[in-house]
């Protein structure tokens, strides 16, 4: 029976160091790390994150904003916003909630975020220096994967890890992340012929597919670390990416969805804002 990777227990552990820091910045250097989050629109999804990303901050002491605005607003106005958050030296961390509204231009706004603001790492400059192995703001869902791994002693040197997912947040991200922790990485999606042959080789599966249950324990070899980032509803209920009751049978870790890469996620995030305001005060 897999061990655990209990994510709801490591991030109040990083929480309470992260509220211990942001006192300690306060108490030495009068600094207090600062948050804008921009949501456009009334997606509900959407809301709820807002709502936990302004929570955890305001928990952390970060002194936190938040811009709720119509869906009817416009690239432009989006673009102001995002200019006084670049100007304003409070703000340290600025995070545009996708998705955006139809007809906004979200690349347009992403690019325009200052990258030593960009707490979400989706701009090109940080995209780039990830993937040259250089030290930069990196997507949180990832990041959060990666400091779970290390927080449990998961070894990756020499590993063979296969990501199933390739998007911009969560899986070439995080195949760059394994790749510059030594591992041996496969990236998987769509398109890929004999996922589940290519999965029974793995020492380390992270499946970031979106899809309920799509990792069963024929695509997993016995001792494998698995990571399951999807979330999807199923009958109103949180299912992840991986069938937790087979798999769990077979693996040495595995993250539990809820409860496993999820409450990461805004942890790493906090993390993110907390390092950029350091690095702006040069400490
Ligand atoms: P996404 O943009 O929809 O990407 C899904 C990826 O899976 C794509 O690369 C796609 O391939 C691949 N894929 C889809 N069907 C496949 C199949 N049958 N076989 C192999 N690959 C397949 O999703 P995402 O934003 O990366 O998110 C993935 C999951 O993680 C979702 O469930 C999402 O809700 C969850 N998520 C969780 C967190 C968290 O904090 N826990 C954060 C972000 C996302 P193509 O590229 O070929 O289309």
């Amino acid at each position: 029976m897999a061990q655990i990777l209990n994510g709801k227990e490591l991030s109040a552990k990083f929480r309470t160091r992260l509220k211990e820091e942001t006192a300690e910045l306060k108490d030495k250097h009068g600094l207090v790390p600062g948050i804008a989050v921009i949501l456009a629109g009334d997606d509900p999804a959407s809301a709820v994150y807002v709502g936990s990303k302004e929570k955890a901050a305001v928990e952390a002491g970060f002194y936190s904003v938040v811009d709720r605005v119509p869906a009817s607003v416009t690239t432009g106005d989006i673009l102001s916003l995002v200019e006084k958050y670049n100007n304003d030296p409070a703000i340290h961390g600025i995070l545009v909630q996708l998705p955006l509204p139809a007809g906004v231009d979200e690349k347009k706004i992403l690019r325009a975020i200052k990258p030593e603001k960009d707490v979400d790492g989706f701009h090109p400059y940080n995209v780039g220096l990830l993937n040259i192995g250089e030290d930069c703001l990196m997507p949180c869902t990832p990041l959060g994967v990666m400091n779970m791994m290390a927080d449990y002693g998961i070894d990756l040197k020499g590993k063979n890890a296969v990501v199933i997912g390739r998007s911009n947040i969560v899986g070439k991200p995080m195949a760059a992340m394994l790749v510059k922790a030594d591992a041996t990485v496969t990236v998987c999606h769509s398109k890929t012929k004999n996922i589940k042959d290519i999965c029974a080789a793995a020492d380390v599966i992270v499946a970031a597919v979106g899809r309920a249950r799509f990792v069963t324990a024929d695509f997993v070899r016995d001792g494998a670390v698995v990571i399951d980032v999807g979330m999807n509803r199923v009958d109103g209920k949180l299912c992840g990416d991986v069938d937790f009751e087979s798999v769990s049978e077979k693996a040495s870790f595995i993250t539990p969805v809820p409860g496993g890469v999820g409450p990461m996620t805004i942890t790493t995030l906090m993390q993110n804002t907390l390092k950029a305001c350091k690095k702006a005060a040069g400490l």
